[in-house]
């Protein structure tokens, strides 16, 4: 059952198309600060319940990052690997034309898991409006003089918002970064950039794992060559020079920093008093629960949260919503990022609280102002 509040969900509108058996929903959580944002996914086991979660995370995601922007999310249910590209395609585009009466007007629709940058092609043709939806290919502009193009999330945007939350962090308790030592657990999207960006700052990035391990080596490693060793072998444990350690090793090593980037729950209670790190930076949603955050708070451990840390993806998605350039993007990630992640910081300095408390509190108060601005 979905739970309403004062916030929301403002409406969910659920899609049936008999004709190609796509089924879907989309729930528009708020949309005091603009129109809902927020990510389509596409798993056999989507429900409402669960997206109506995600559609609210991302109403505080959107007003924390300062954005024009409301909270939404939409679920498709299908399994992507049980049928063709064609008739995913299809089931994109049937969903596409169903949820036009909200979208774009109420709702901008995004990828999310199983739905990625030709998908959301499909659904801003099926739509008609080029901005139904973010994250579409870079060759797909809305004007002939390639002005207005598909900024896609594969630039490195949630990356490079990581990477500058890290160095605000830093600063904040007074680390050098030229030398410090970091661990990233994850070697998608959002820890290869995270790790390409460090690397430009002269950090020592000792330690990196994907699924299958985890790599260390304490004089640092390479980002070039990881990247090669990745792509080539498939797994970041067969570079070398390096120590092959299991995933979960990754949290106790003695470093300066952690960016966990792959996995919710990585940081738990089997491993949260064994962190040796000053900052974690959650480059992952949701790495660690509230109470585990609450641990490492108590342990003098700096934790800059998901939805301060890794908002660089939608700060791009408002970008390309907006007919931006992707180098105006870009600046935009690293001026929002940089100003949330210091605000964030001293607000819960000033207040002796965790930094997840003192954001949400700023998210609130600032939907909160908006719904009393409004006029119906
Ligand atoms: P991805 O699929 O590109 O990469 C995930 C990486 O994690 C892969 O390298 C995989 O091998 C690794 N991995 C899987 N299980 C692991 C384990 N047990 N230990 C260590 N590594 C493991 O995913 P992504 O897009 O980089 O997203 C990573 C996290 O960041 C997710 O929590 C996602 O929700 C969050 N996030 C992503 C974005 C984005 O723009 N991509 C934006 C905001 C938040």
């Amino acid at each position: 059952m979905v739970e309403f509040d004062g916030f929301g969900p403002e409406k969910i509108l659920e899609v049936h198309d008999p004709k190609t058996g796509m089924h879907g929903f989309t729930v528009v959580d708020n949309t005091a600060l603009g129109p809902a944002k927020g990510g389509i996914r596409m798993t056999p086991s989507v429900t409402i319940n669960e997206v109506a979660k995600l559609a609210r995370a991302m109403t505080w995601k959107c007003s924390l990052a300062d954005l024009p922007l409301g909270g939404g999310k939409s679920g498709i249910v299908a399994n992507d690997k049980r049928i063709s590209r064609a008739k995913k395609m299809e089931i994109v585009s049937a969903f596409s034309r169903a949820i036009k009466p909200i979208c774009p007007s109420q709702y901008v629709a995004a990828p999310d898991m199983n739905m990625a940058v030709e998908e959301m092609a499909e659904f801003a043709k099926a739509n008609g409006a080029f901005n139904s939806c973010t994250g579409k290919p870079a060759s797909m502009c809305m004007d002939a003089e390639k002005r207005k193009c598909g900024i896609p999330h594969e630039y490195g945007s949630t990356g490079y918002g990581v990477f500058h939350s890290a160095l605000v962090a830093a600063e904040h308790i007074g680390l050098d970064m030229d030398g410090a030592s970091i661990a990233i657990e994850g070697f998608g999207n959002v820890g290869t950039f995270t790790m390409a960006f460090l690397s430009g700052v002269k950090a020592r990035v000792v330690a990196v794992s994907d699924s299958r391990g985890c790599i260390y080596n304490k004089d640092g490693l390479d980002y070039n060559r990881l990247y090669r060793t990745k792509k080539k072998t498939g797994s970041v444990i067969n570079h070398r020079p390096g120590k092959v350690l299991k995933c979960g090793d990754l949290f106790t090593l003695p470093v300066d920093m952690i960016i966990p980037a792959a996995v919710p729950d990585s940081i738990n209670k089997s491993n949260v008093n064994r962190i040796r790190a000053k900052i974690v930076v959650e480059g992952a949603n949701i790495p660690a629960t509230p109470e585990i955050e609450e641990k490492l708070h108590r342990r003098g451990i700096l934790v800059v949260p998901d939805f301060v840390a890794n908002s660089g993806g939608v700060i791009s998605s408002y970008a390309e919503y907006t007919g931006d350039t992707t180098t105006n993007m870009f600046r935009l990630v690293r001026n929002k990022i940089r100003r949330n992640t210091k605000l964030v910081l001293e607000n819960a300095r000033k207040a002796g609280i965790k930094p997840r408390d003192a954001g949400m509190e700023m998210a609130v108060k600032r939907v909160g102002k908006a719904m009393k601005r409004r006029s119906y």
